[in-house]
């Protein structure tokens, strides 16, 4: 095992193992490196009850046990450093280096605050999805999913797999939105098939939509929801609930690289080219981080990206059209699921939106930025960083996007010791 890679990738989801095995297939030396303890990103999580799909293992079975390949799970990147990265796993901290770069650091859920969300019951819908895959009981317990996108459906489909009595799936967008990109599902035969596969293990769960979850109730634990919807106000007596309102893209990695952004509305990118080169030479991006597209997108991606780092452009050639059908489909579905204005009025002046610090939505008025309100309140200070409250205050339209500062997270402090500390504290 080395330091120094000619291909280093970071993220072992659909598009960093596609990535890594097209480099190591020109011959490279790659290393792929993950925080999680095993490869497959968030769609293929490993279930500790149920077998993954064929394609994950053939995915991760063909690039982990590539001989050129090195596979660093549980390490994760905390800061960018003399053009290296300083990683960190459950032993050690070190520096890896690398001729080229490929960043697949995937995405996250969107948390939107409504009163009562942080009682102890109510996760993200992925959230939900990745704790019942990690062995958290969910038998019996009687399970709503709201929010919106078509993660809703998987998280659905995982945990009534995991014996869940899944009550309804709320989806805020229209019943019109959900039926004209139904009707266009044609064009993208393989998810219509994913579409109607869900569904059918779904069959019996209601999916209304124009709903959403305006209030959570319960003293220590959830124990119902309201849901705001087409009906009027309605009343559930629940165990669970799973609310997310789509992904956001992790750049947090990328933007203390220097790579350029994109910015829409809220959310940010990573500005890439054909070959998936973003603004930094010999840095690539790759699947979500460039986009949300879903699974396909991100290994048509890292594919290209992949082959380009590898100095192999024709090979990346050949996947440009395929990208270009695979990002159409991702234009559809984010047209189809952006959200309804009034997800932003969810939050009421006591609403706590730094659940971290405990600091509620009125404590924030008067600041006119970020890092003002962090200063005074401490909101964005927990444990994580401002990732859940940071991005909701974005498009709830408080405070725009605030900048990136290291370490990118929470790290020991034998880790940091052995960092320039002076770049750790660069405003
Ligand atoms: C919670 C959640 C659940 C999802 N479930 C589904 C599903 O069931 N079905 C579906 O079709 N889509 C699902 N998605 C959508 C999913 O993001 C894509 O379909 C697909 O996984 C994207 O692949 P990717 O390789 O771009 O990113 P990801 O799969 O997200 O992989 C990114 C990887 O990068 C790693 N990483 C990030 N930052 C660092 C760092 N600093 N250091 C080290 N490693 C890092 C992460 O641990 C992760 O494994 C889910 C998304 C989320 C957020």
């Amino acid at each position: 095992m080395t330091d120094r890679y000619d291909v280093l990738v970071v993220g072992a989801g659909p598009a960093g193992l596609a990535a890594a095995h097209a480099a190591a297939s020109h011959g490279a030396r790659v290393g792929l490196i993950d925080e999680q303890m095993t490869a497959g990103g968030q769609v293929w999580r490993q279930d500790v009850q149920h077998a993954s799909p064929a394609l994950a293992r053939r995915s991760i079975g063909r690039t982990l046990d590539h001989p050129a390949i090195d596979w660093l799970a549980q390490t994760r990147v905390v800061t960018v450093e003399d053009g290296g990265l300083l990683v960190e796993d459950p032993r050690r901290a070190r520096r890896l280096h690398y001729q080229t770069l490929v960043l697949a650091t995937g995405a996250r859920e969107l948390l939107l605050p409504f009163p009562g969300w942080t009682l102890p019951g109510i996760t993200g819908a992925g959230g939900l999805q990745a704790l019942a895959k990690q062995g958290w009981p969910l038998a019996g317990r009687r399970v709503v999913i709201a929010g919106s996108g078509p993660l809703l459906l998987a998280a659905a489909a995982t945990a009534k797999r995991h014996g869940a009595h899944v009550l309804g799936i709320y989806e805020q967008s229209s019943t019109e939105n959900i039926q004209r990109f139904a009707r266009s599902l044609w064009r993208w035969p393989a998810k219509a098939v994913q579409a109607m596969g869900l569904r059918a293990q779904l069959a019996g769960v209601p999916y209304r939509c124009g709903s959403v979850v305006r209030r959570a109730h319960g003293e220590t634990e959830l124990h119902a929801v309201d849901v705001d919807g087409p009906r009027g106000i309605e009343h559930i007596a629940c165990d669970q609930l799973a609310v997310g309102y789509g992904l956001l893209a992790n750049v947090e990695l990328a933007q203390s690289l220097g790579c350029t952004l994109q910015l829409q509305g809220a959310h940010a990118y990573v500005d890439t080219d054909r070959y998936q080169r973003t603004s930094v030479d010999g840095i690539y991006a790759a699947g979500e981080l460039c986009g949300i597209g879903g699974r396909d997108t991100a290994r048509i991606e890292g594919a290209i990206a992949g082959h380009a780092a590898a100095g192999k452009t024709a090979d990346a050639d050949r996947l440009l059209q395929s990208r270009q059908h695979a990002r159409h489909f991702a234009d559809a579905l984010n047209q189809c699921f952006a959200l309804d204005p009034r997800v932003h009025a969810l939050a009421q002046p006591d609403t706590l939106v730094c659940r971290c610090e405990d600091v509620s939505l009125s404590a924030l008025d008067g600041y006119m930025d970020a890092r003002s309100a962090k200063l005074a309140t401490r909101c964005g200070m927990g444990a994580c960083q401002g990732r859940i409250c940071g991005s909701a205050l974005a498009e709830l339209g408080r405070f725009p996007r605030s900048g990136q500062r290291p370490p990118l997270f929470p790290a020991r402090l034998s880790t940091l010791a052995g960092t320039n500390l002076s770049s750790i504290n660069k405003p």
